[in-house]
């Protein structure tokens, strides 16, 4: 439970960095945003697990890409500073990774700053990304980022936050048109999966105002001109796992999907 309220954080109004927070077990919210988890919570009480097995993923993932000599991350819609950052586990590959995280809550950088603080190898933005401009010509951006190396482009649990009258798959082009070749687009989303899963997009519009659960094949559009790394677009935890995920899924397991592209 936060106890220090940063400067810019509205603590009437749910955030969705804050409820995310919630539901991962974290001490960043308020009761505005515990209220909407613990739905999230009797809608699927695997909620929790979800979280986890996108911050799994992302470690997963960026493990690929700094193997694969990505040594420069632009990290959208990164949400609050948490266990295992995507700096951290580019590291542990690439010792000289770059990250740029970017989220639109002034929560994000009030408390990422301080973790932050003293590595000038990363920066974080209070930026939307709805507006690709101001994000690429960001001077952090533009400092950090070589846009004539090849980039790892994050996108995780931020799309679905995107109503389509947003033009979510215009937006994520738009970024990608603006990577050079050897680049990759790493994207995860809720996944219109099953009943459970509509019940929660319902209740998450409505509170939250966002959230919205595309299918697989949404999913997948988003990577259109991209070469997917095996296996494609899927549920999280059967995307390259490290140890064998048992079958069926269950419906948290299958309440995300996400994948992992090539720009050639
Ligand atoms: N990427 C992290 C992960 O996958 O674990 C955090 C995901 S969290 C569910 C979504 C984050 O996207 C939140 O921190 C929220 O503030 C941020 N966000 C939502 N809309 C955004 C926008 N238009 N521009 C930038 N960030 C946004």
């Amino acid at each position: 439970m936060v106890e220090r309220v940063p400067e810019g954080v509205d603590t009437s109004r749910p955030s969705i960095a804050r409820v995310y927070d919630a539901v991962l077990g974290g001490e960043h919210n308020f009761a505005v945003d515990r209220a909407i988890a613990d739905e999230a919570l009797r809608i699927v009480p695997e909620i929790g697990d979800v979280g986890r097995y996108n911050r799994a993923l992302l470690g997963r993932g960026v493990r690929y890409l700094a193997q694969a000599g990505t040594r420069q991350f632009l990290d959208l819609g990164s949400g609050l500073p948490t266990v295992r950052n995507t700096h951290e586990a580019a590291r542990a590959s690439a010792p000289d990774a770059r990250v740029v995280y970017v989220d639109i809550d002034p929560a994000v950088s009030a408390y990422g700053r301080e973790i932050l603080a003293a590595d000038p190898s990363t920066a974080l933005l209070t930026a939307d990304l709805r507006e690709p401009d101001t994000v690429l010509d960001h001077p952090e951006v533009r400092r950090l980022i070589d846009f004539g190396e090849p980039v790892g482009l994050l996108l995780l649990g931020v799309i679905h936050h995107l109503n389509d009258e947003e033009d979510p798959a215009g937006i994520v082009k738009r970024y990608v048109d603006a990577l050079p070749p050897g680049s990759h687009l790493f994207l995860t989303h809720f996944c219109a999966s099953s009943p459970d899963a509509a019940q929660l997009e319902s209740a998450l519009l409505s509170d939250l105002g966002t959230g919205r659960f595309r299918t697989l094949e949404e999913i997948t559009a988003y990577f259109d001109g991209l070469e997917l790394v095996d296996p494609g677009v899927t549920y999280l935890p059967r995307w390259r796992p490290d140890k064998p995920v048992g079958l069926p899924l269950t419906v948290g397991q299958s309440l995300m999907a996400g994948g992992l592209a090539r720009k050639n």
